[in-house]
């Protein structure tokens, strides 16, 4: 399974935001947003910003959505041809792609503090849908199907440390019925572009890959 081993915190320094990308980290003084706030690189602190050319910002839109999501380009690529003539709004449409992912799922979930460290998850064997192994970060859930974490897996040392992690835990989106005590959820509805609260402008990524 390719996956992107890119330093993540050069990520947001380049797309010139916080990503999250890191979970905790994001959050203190750690964060090279915080240390480091301008381009990497040797010149990066001398480095002026331009003004981008339509293209450029269709490009801008597409990486940093790939990069929050942590995707490589050949299967962001593919999650956008799946949608393409579905009806309805594309960027919408993708958008919501993208959220259904099972490591997506997993992650808004709050079994892992990072899509990345959900993706793991899956990719080990920790995740169940519909009560089956599902090991394809990439899988789409369905209305009405249930993710839990694999009732030998849950004794595993990260989920006894998890509970307390995420005892408080509220901020589920209103699409997930979540059950901390069961490690488990259920896809209610379809993931809304208002909720789902990524800062991207999902009709420019439409236009990139219309070119
Ligand atoms: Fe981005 Fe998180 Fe690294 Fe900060 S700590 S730069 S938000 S990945």
């Amino acid at each position: 399974m390719a996956r992107d081993i890119n330093p993540k915190c050069k990520k947001c320094r380049r797309a010139g935001e916080k990503l999250f990308l890191k979970g905790d980290r994001c959050q203190t003084a750690k964060c090279a947003m915080v240390r480091k706030a301008y381009i990497p690189g040797a010149h990066g602190k001398t480095i002026k910003k331009r003004a981008l050319s339509e293209y450029g910002l269709q490009l801008q839109a597409k990486q940093k959505m790939k990069r929050m999501y942590g995707i490589l380009e050949k299967q962001f690529k593919k999650h956008f041809e799946e949608v393409k003539e579905k009806k309805g709004i594309t960027g919408d449409l993708f958008l919501a792609r993208l959220e259904m992912r099972l490591d997506n799922v997993v992650y808004r979930m709050g079994l892992a503090d990072s899509r990345a460290l959900a993706r793991q998850l899956v990719g080990h064997g920790m995740i169940t849908v519909n009560g089956k192994k599902v090991s394809i970060p990439s899988y789409e859930t369905k209305l009405g199907q249930f993710v839990a974490v694999k009732i030998n897996k849950a004794e595993n040392k990260y989920f006894k440390n998890l509970e307390q992690i995420v005892k408080n835990k509220k901020d589920f989106p209103s699409w997930l019925r979540v059950d901390l005590s069961k490690f488990s959820g259920e896809v209610t509805a379809f993931p809304r572009r208002e909720e789902i609260g990524i800062n991207v402008d999902t009709q420019m990524i439409v236009e990139y890959y219309s070119r």
